[in-house]
């Protein structure tokens, strides 16, 4: 039997939950009508966006930084002095990423361009799933792990063209002049190719809306694309599964897997209240 004191706990703890959900459903409400009535709004994208397609996040619980040494991993200086190593731990994680698919988060940032209701993703991830959730308008900060490039002669091959080499050599090489290959990927210590940066910044300063998804916003210059977009007055939305250290600056915050969120939005948009 439930005691007294044990039912006013549970409709206490009901009536806590009750009210998190409205205030969810109505910041749900309150990010659709943004996005509605944005003329330029840009996506701001991170590994947590693709978490439910089965790839891990850096950060965050279970973060595949919980597992690796980023620096002796994946950084260039690591790259030179052993790409062997290198291209170890690459395999390691590379073939889930090229054979991972859309979630239902990519999908509905495609859906929103589709529409119109959002100008473009600037992603911070390398797995390509937003073009193949349909996205045309990508800039891919960090590269795309679908290409390779040659160091010595930079011919770039689709990756699934090579995977011969992939799977056979212990450092791929440039069919034309023999160089290692790299993932077209931008490792620690790499720079961000600039004419990349500069349109990522572009689009960022002239967004009206920047919504931010799945993204810890620890690493530059990610981390200051908020700041950049506030510069315009831009609204600030965050969709993330844990609080970040932005949160008190976003304009609008969803705590929540990306995959069940950014669907809600897209069916508020639709049902046009
Ligand atoms: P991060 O790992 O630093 O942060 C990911 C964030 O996503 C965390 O704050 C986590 O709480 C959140 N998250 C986890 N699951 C989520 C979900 N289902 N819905 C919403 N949020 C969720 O990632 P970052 O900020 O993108 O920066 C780190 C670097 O990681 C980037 O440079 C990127 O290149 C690289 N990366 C890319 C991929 C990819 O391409 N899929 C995967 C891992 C890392």
């Amino acid at each position: 039997m439930v005691s007294a004191c044990e039912s006013a706990k549970y409709s206490a703890e009901e009536a806590r939950r009750l009210e998190s959900r409205l205030e969810a459903y109505s910041t749900i409400m309150a990010i659709a009508h943004e996005l509605k009535h944005a003329r330029r709004a840009v996506a701001l994208t991170g590994a947590g966006i693709s978490a439910e397609s089965g790839l891990g996040t850096f950060r965050g619980r279970d973060g595949l930084w919980s597992r690796y040494d980023p620096a002796a991993v994946a950084s260039i200086e690591s790259f030179n002095q052993n790409p062997s190593k290198f291209w170890e731990f690459a395999r390691d994680i590379g073939w889930k990423f090229l054979e991972a698919k859309p979630n239902a988060a990519h999908i509905a940032l495609a859906e929103l361009e589709a529409t119109k209701h959002l100008h473009c993703v600037v992603t911070q991830n390398i797995d390509g799933l937003h073009q193949r959730a349909g996205n045309k308008n990508v800039i891919e900060i960090h590269g795309n792990i679908g290409r390779v490039n040659c160091t010595m002669c930079a011919t770039t091959y689709a990756t699934e063209k090579i995977v011969d080499s992939l799977v056979q050599q212990d450092v791929p090489t440039c069919q034309k002049c023999g160089g290692a290959l790299k993932p077209n990927v931008v490792l620690f210590g790499e720079e961000i190719p600039k004419k990349t940066l500069i349109e990522a910044v572009k689009r960022v300063r002239s967004a009206d809306v920047l919504l931010t998804v799945g993204t810890s916003l620890e690493v530059y210059p990610a981390s200051s694309f908020p700041e950049l977009a506030k510069e315009n007055h831009a609204k600030v939305i965050s969709i993330n599964m844990e609080r970040t250290r932005w949160d008190d600056f976003s304009d609008y915050q969803v705590h929540g897997s990306a995959a069940d969120v950014l669907p809600r939005i897209v069916q508020a948009i639709k049902i046009g209240f």
